[in-house]
Order: structure tokens, then C-alpha cells, then sequence
């Protein structure tokens, strides 16, 4: 079966229903910090999904969890993922997202398992020297988040060297969107990502959408990213695990689309997508936040195989109809306090 560590959040939950539309096995491990109970509960509903309620800190958690199951290879989601937050809080991103990392990879190696696939990010770029960034571009990230990220990236290298565990890791740019029928999506609490924003914004008009930072030096001003969508994203987690399967080779591959957004530009589609005007007011910069960042996926597309399909507005839709699906829901009304 395959460990899927953090299947209970937004990116990991999308990846585990591709791989259960796919016929796959899945064990999801999530200490539900920030993942929902819902959402496993909705993947259980359809397919073979296992949960276990477990803390990548806590090595017993994990010794149980491969004493329990029969695991042949895990994707690895489970992290701190908030730049901003690292920025304020590098120890909570180091014990989770490096210390964490290890009690797993050493469990790994213990039972004998030598395949794992790992989120990774654009954020170990740093402030990019030439856009697109390519997988070769250097990697001096500027915030603690990237450099938790990078940190594992090397120690995947060593632990390859040492103990031939063999890894592909994914360098996420921004991830969009919601499962098209609606029955998982973007959750969390706080929500600090654009797009949700900008949606959350245009559902409740008291609450104003903040731009942060016009004084960049881009086109508008405004900062530049890559959204992929996550379905997309989620395709790609499976094609790099069969890769990992057939090739047994350590890999790194970019994932995004190629096309760089500005704030302004995303905004503007959300106002047109959602035929909406919003209110919006520009702020100052948020700390960690590079200028531009948009992906060369020449590799995955070589390599893997891999094609995102999905549109920036497809993107905005399903991130739309899912907020709308949580707002309506009175249980959830408290997500917008
Ligand atoms: N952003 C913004 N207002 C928001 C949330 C994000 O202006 O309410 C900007 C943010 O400064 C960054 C871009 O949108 O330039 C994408 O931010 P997000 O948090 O979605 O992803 P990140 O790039 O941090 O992974």
C-alpha cells in the first residue's frame, strides 16, 4: 500500500483521490493540525483508503504505522508550508518540516522502504536570477520555509548515497483550484493564499481584498506567480510515484504551468470569472516574498510525462464553487470569522 503523509490537506487530499481513482492502496498519516477529519472521511467514502492519526515528531507513531501496514512507497505532503509564518516561527518549520522528515526516512529505511516522492518548492529558488526557473537554477531560498525544504532535498541526496533510498522531488510554484465535483477542495484555516482570498472577499463584501506590495519590480508592480491547478498537480505526484516505480531513480522536477500571473492580473480574472467586483485595497509587502517566480516544466513534461490542462480561470472556478460549498455549509460559517 502507499503512505500518503499529510493526506488530509489540500494538496495531499487531491493527490490521494487521483491515486484512489487510479486503484491505488492508500494509507493517509496526518496529525490533522491542519487537515480535516472531513476531507478523510470524504476520501474514504471513495475508495480504498486507510487513516491513521499519527505525528512525523513522534517516532513511535510512525514505527507502529510500518509495523501496522505493508507499505511500498510513501508521498510525503505532510509540512508547514506558510512563508510568511516561518518568517516568525523558523523552529516550528525546522522541527516539523527537517526533523520530522528524518524520524520518517529513517523509519523508511528500517522497514526496508526505499521509494518516496516529496513536495518540495519553488521557495528553495530564492530570488530567481532568470525566469523561467529550470531545476538546474540555484537554490538560495530566502525564507525558513524554502530552506526546510531544501535542507531535505539534501538530505534525500545523502540518504541515497548511504542507504540507496530513492527519491523524486517535486518543486511545487502555486497551486489553484478544487476538485471538480466539488467534494474536497482548499481549507485552511487561516486562509493566507491569493486565490481564496480574492474569493472569500468576493462572497462576503465586508471583508476588503488586501494586495500585498505594489512597488515591485514587475509589469503592474504587483508580484508574479505560476498556478497550477491542483488536479494537475495531483496527476503529477502519481506519474513521478509510477517514474519512481520503473526508473528506481532519484529525480527533481519543476511543477507549475510555464505562465507567469501578476496579484492584479489573478485579480482581475476572479472579478471577471466570478462577474464580481470585489473590494480591494493595496497593503505593504509581506515579508519572504520574492518579486516573480514562474516555472521552466520542460523536465516533467520530457520525463514524466506530464501536461497540466487545467486554465487559470478553470482554477478560479472550482476554488469558487468549493468556498461557496463551505460558506453555505453553517458548520463551516465559523471559517469566516
Ligand atoms: N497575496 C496577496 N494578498 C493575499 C494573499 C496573497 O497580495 O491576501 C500575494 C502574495 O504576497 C504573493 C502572491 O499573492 O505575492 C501569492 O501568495 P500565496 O500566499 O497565495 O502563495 P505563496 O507565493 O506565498 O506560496
Amino acid at each position: 500500500m502507499l503512505l500518503v503523509t499529510g493526506g488530509a490537506g489540500y494538496i495531499g487530499s487531491h493527490a490521494v483521490l487521483n491515486l484512489i481513482e487510479n486503484n491505488y492502496n492508500v494509507l493517509i498519516f496526518d496529525n490533522l493540525e491542519n487537515g480535516h477529519i472531513e476531507t478523510v472521511n470524504t476520501l474514504i467514502g471513495f475508495g480504498n483508503v486507510k487513516f491513521v492519526k499519527g505525528d512525523l515528531r513522534n517516532l513511535e507513531d510512525l514505527e507502529n504505522l510500518f509495523n501496522s501496514y505493508n507499505i511500498d512507497g510513501v508521498i510525503h505532503f505532510a509540512a508547514f508550508a506558510l512563508v510568511e509564518e516561518s518568517v516568525k516561527k523558523p523552529s516550528k518549520y525546522y522541527i516539523n518540516n527537517i526533523y520530522g522528515t528524518i524520524n520518517l526516512l529513517d523509519t523508511m529505511i528500517k522497514h526496508n522502504v526505499k521509494k518516496i516522492v516529496f513536495s518540495s518548492t519553488c521557495a528553495t529558488y530564492g530570488e530567481p536570477k532568470y525566469t523561467p526557473i529550470d531545476e538546474n537554477h540555484t537554490q538560495n531560498t530566502i525564507n525558513p520555509y524554502g530552506y526546510s525544504k531544501l535542507v531535505v532535498e539534501h538530505i534525500m541526496d545523502d540518504y541515497d548515497k548511504a542507504y540507496e533510498l530513492k527519491s523524486i522531488r517535486l518543486r511545487y510554484f502555486n497551486v489553484a483550484g478544487s476538485d471538480e465535483k466539488i467534494r474536497i477542495g482548499e481549507w485552511h484555516e487561516p486562509e493566507t493564499h491569493l486565490i481564496p482570498n480574492i474569493i472569500k472577499s468576493a462572497i462576503n463584501e465586508s471583508k476588503t481584498f488586501n494586495i500585498f506590495g505594489a512597488d515591485y519590480d514587475t509589469k503592474d508592480g504587483t508580484c508574479i506567480r505560476d498556478y497550477v491547478n491542483v488536479l494537475d498537480l495531483a496527476e503529477a505526484h502519481r506519474l513521478a510515484y509510477e517514474y519512481l516505480l520503473k526508473e528506481n531513480q532519484t529525480e527533481v522536477f519543476n511543477l507549475g504551468t510555464g505562465n507567469g500571473y501578476s496579484v492584479k492580473e489573478v485579480f482581475n480574472a476572479c472579478e471577471k470569472v466570478l462577474n464580481k467586483k470585489i473590494p480591494v485595497e493595496i497593503k505593504s509587502r509581506r515579508s519572504g516574498d520574492p518579486a516573480k517566480l514562474y516555472a521552466d516544466i520542460t523536465k516533467a513534461k520530457k520525463i514524466l510525462k506530464w501536461e497540466p490542462k487545467r486554465t487559470l480561470e478553470e482554477s478560479i472556478k472550482t476554488a469558487y464553487l468549493w468556498e461557496n460549498y463551505i460558506f453555505s455549509n453553517t458548520a463551516s460559517n465559523m471559517l469566516y470569522k
